[in-house]
């Protein structure tokens, strides 16, 4: 009797077990990008967005008296939107692994050139979305073009030849603006930057005809 219960025991406490890794697999692949490492796209829109709420209320708080603005310490945020340029030929050229070892090299670069507290995510295929705490459009674009000048000496041992570059579209907070009209701002950046000649950090308040 006391063996069954025992056994039972055992049993129940294996499957618990099971059951705490399934959950922590799932909560890990919420939160990161399985590829690069980044983290995944939810995650950005989530942290982000609660970054711009807490932003917008500093804003409408009377200057001395809010505790929050003590406590987060950032009146703003930017937004960069990255862009690997023409990586569909490096697939094809050179093959799908060697097109994931440049994705996670490139998203390395990026990541290594932010701060900590800098939300990192992998956008879509080939696309990064990095947004910086506290730092203006002028800021955001001298980092994203100390980035783009070192994805653009990145070696891949793979394929000794293959050069990589990236094109940048940036933006920054305003008031009233929410993530998503963020992010078209950066895109539309990102667009100019592409149709002119790629290889390039283009900001949207410099972004000309195309918005
Ligand atoms: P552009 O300079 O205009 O950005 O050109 P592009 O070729 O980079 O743009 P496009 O969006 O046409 O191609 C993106 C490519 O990214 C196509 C797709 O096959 C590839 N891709 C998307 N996700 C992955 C991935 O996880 N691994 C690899 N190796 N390739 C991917
Ligand atoms: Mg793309
Ligand atoms: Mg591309």
């Amino acid at each position: 009797m006391f063996q069954l219960i025992k056994r039972k025991r055992k049993d129940l406490a294996e499957r618990v077990k099971k059951l705490e890794g399934h959950i922590y697999d799932l909560e890990t692949n919420l939160i990161h990008d399985p590829l690069t490492g980044l983290k995944a796209r939810a995650f950005f829109e989530e942290e982000v967005s609660t970054f711009l709420q807490i932003i917008s209320q500093q804003s409408e708080a009377p200057t001395g008296v809010s505790e929050r603005k003590e406590r987060f310490g950032f009146r703003n945020l930017s937004i960069i939107f990255f862009d690997i340029d023409h990586f569909k030929k490096v697939n094809d050229q050179y093959g799908h692994d060697v097109g994931d070892k440049v994705l996670i090299k490139v998203a390395q670069a990026i990541q290594s050139c932010l701060r900590t507290g800098d939300t990192v995510a992998r956008w879509g295929g080939e696309e990064v979305l990095a947004s910086l705490l506290g730092a203006n459009e002028q800021d955001a674009s001298a980092k994203a073009e100390e980035i783009r000048e070192m994805v653009e000496k990145l070696v891949f041992p793979e394929a000794p030849e293959l050069k990589i570059t990236i094109s940048a579209g940036v933006t920054a907070s305003e008031k009233g603006l929410d993530l998503n009209s963020l992010i078209k701002r950066a895109d539309q950046a990102l667009y100019n930057a592409k149709n002119s000649g790629r290889n390039k950090v283009v900001s949207y308040s410099n972004a000309g005809d195309t918005k």
